[in-house]
């Protein structure tokens, strides 16, 4: 199912609960309307009658009803909003009744009958009056109905605007009351992407809860970067301590093959000078991190890319003859310059070759091609070499990570090389990314800012 977003879910409820809050007032002050009015109705039909009934006199050229000076007049048969008529023998002896009220409606005396007729509603009050005459009352209930049924026709055709404005309304506030944390998720999403530590997330809002958890996340951040920076410190200060043992070690070692006495004491001392240059070797890539970090503007220069990879490229024709690999270098349509420090980016290039070849097939081929893309030159490093199982796409660019099967295959490859070539193209403003699979081959894509932008 699709997830919602907070806002939408809060909007979705509220907006409901609104509409059936809506719903149920109007049907509410409908039905206590129409009660409340034919309650006043039946009350004001009845007192009309009955005062009625006190006050007229049938005789026989008509109704006289009597006024406050005792005198007599004709009866008008109308009185307080209620039409009478005055029934003899079950028929309308005198009177008029209204349109639409059927007269010949059976008398039930005392008591209030609701009438409808073709849709027009009545209440009508029976009484005897003198001589066996009934007197009827009738009251006329359409435009008390109408104005009801007015009120909720209003209403339902404004209730959906009203609703409308309201979620609206709702919703332009709970997108403002969320935009600190969007904030927060924003820069923490950067943070993520560009592995940026020094970044920290805004803090000048109002200090309520959002602040609070920015501040954490803040606080938070402090201490990773403080834990990489030390990280960083410790292992530059190690293999700068290691250096100076290791030169001593192997001049040592050296010393002592020439002056071996037996072949066995040679093969013995070889393999301690294999595995003192190995370290070296490690020591070497972790102290040229560390210097790539300190690396800058005035360490950078304006250099062709594509002549840069040419050449880097040549070193490894040896390489490329033995195993009879082919390496392809497409020549770009357009100017490679960029800014970069060259010894840095020929390390990156010759790390990059240096995989295509040693993970590649014997006869396996090596593509090397560029392209614009957004200021961008793109060079696109490509191999139909062993590929890389997806589980370790995404760890390759970490310090001293290997697959497996790379373990077994280099005993002297030690899984620095690509997070040598990562900490060099993010100090140009770089990216760089991996498309592999495996017995298919590699492709890295190296993002580097051309230099019209700079
Ligand atoms: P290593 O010294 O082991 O080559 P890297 O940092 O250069 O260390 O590479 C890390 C790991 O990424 C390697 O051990 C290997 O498993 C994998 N890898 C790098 N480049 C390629 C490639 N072109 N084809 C297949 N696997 C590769």
């Amino acid at each position: 199912m699709k997830r919602w977003s907070i806002k939408i879910k809060i909007i979705f409820w509220y907006t409901l609960f609104f509409a059936l809050l809506i719903i149920f007032d109007f049907y509410f002050l409908r039905t206590s309307a129409s009660r409340v009015l034919t309650d006043q109705a039946t009350m004001d039909v009845t007192t009309a009658t009955i005062e009625v009934a006190d006050m007229i006199n049938v005789e026989d050229d008509g109704i006289y009803i009597e006024e406050d000076d005792d005198d007599q007049e004709l009866f008008s048969f109308y009185h307080d909003g209620v039409v009478f008529l005055v029934y003899e023998n079950n028929n309308v002896a005198f009177g008029n009744a209204p349109d639409n009220f059927d007269a010949t409606t059976s008398i039930k005396l005392n008591e209030t009958q609701s009438e409808e007729f073709n849709g027009m509603n009545w209440l009508v009050y029976d009484m005897t009056i003198e001589n066996g005459y009934v007197l009827r009352g009738i009251y006329d209930m359409n435009p008390m109905m109408n104005s009801i049924e007015q009120v909720i026709l209003i209403a339902g055709i404004l209730s959906p605007i009203i609703i409308l404005v309201a979620s609206i309304g709702g919703y332009i506030i709970i997108k403002r009351s969320f935009k600190p944390i969007q904030d927060i998720y924003k820069t923490a999403s950067i943070i993520k992407d560009e592995e940026d530590y020094t970044r920290r997330i805004e803090t000048s809002f109002a200090k309520d809860e959002v602040y609070a958890l920015a501040d954490m996340v803040n606080q938070m951040l402090d201490r990773v970067e403080q834990s990489i920076n030390r990280e960083k410190q410790f292992s530059s200060n190690v293999s700068h301590e290691l250096r100076t043992p290791l030169s001593v070690m192997q001049a040592q070692a050296e010393y002592m093959f020439k002056n071996a006495k037996s072949p066995e004491q040679k093969e013995e001392i070889q393999t301690i000078i294999q595995q003192i240059s190995f370290m070296e070797n490690v020591v070497t890539q972790l102290l040229e991190i560390t210097r790539t970090r300190q690396l800058s503007n005035d360490d950078m220069e304006l250099i062709n890319l594509y002549e840069l990879v040419k050449l880097t490229s040549d070193a490894f024709s040896k390489n490329l003859s033995d195993r009879e690999i082919t390496l392809r270098i497409d020549k770009p349509l357009f100017e490679t310059n960029i800014y970069c420090n060259q010894t840095m980016m020929i390390r990156v290039f010759s790390n990059l070759i240096a995989n295509a070849i040693k993970y590649n097939n014997d006869s396996g081929e090596i593509n090397i091609s560029f392209q614009l893309e957004n200021q961008y030159i793109v060079t696109y490093v490509k191999d139909n070499g062993i590929g890389i199982p997806k589980e370790h796409l995404n760890k390759i660019f970490d310090s001293f990570y290997q697959t497996d099967e790379a373990r077994t295959q280099n005993e002297l490859s030690f899984g620095l090389g690509l997070a040598l070539v990562k900490e060099v193209i993010k100090i140009h403003s770089g990216d760089i990314q991996v498309d592999s699979k495996q017995h298919e081959g590699t492709t890295f894509r190296i993002y580097l800012p051309s230099s019209n932008i700079k």
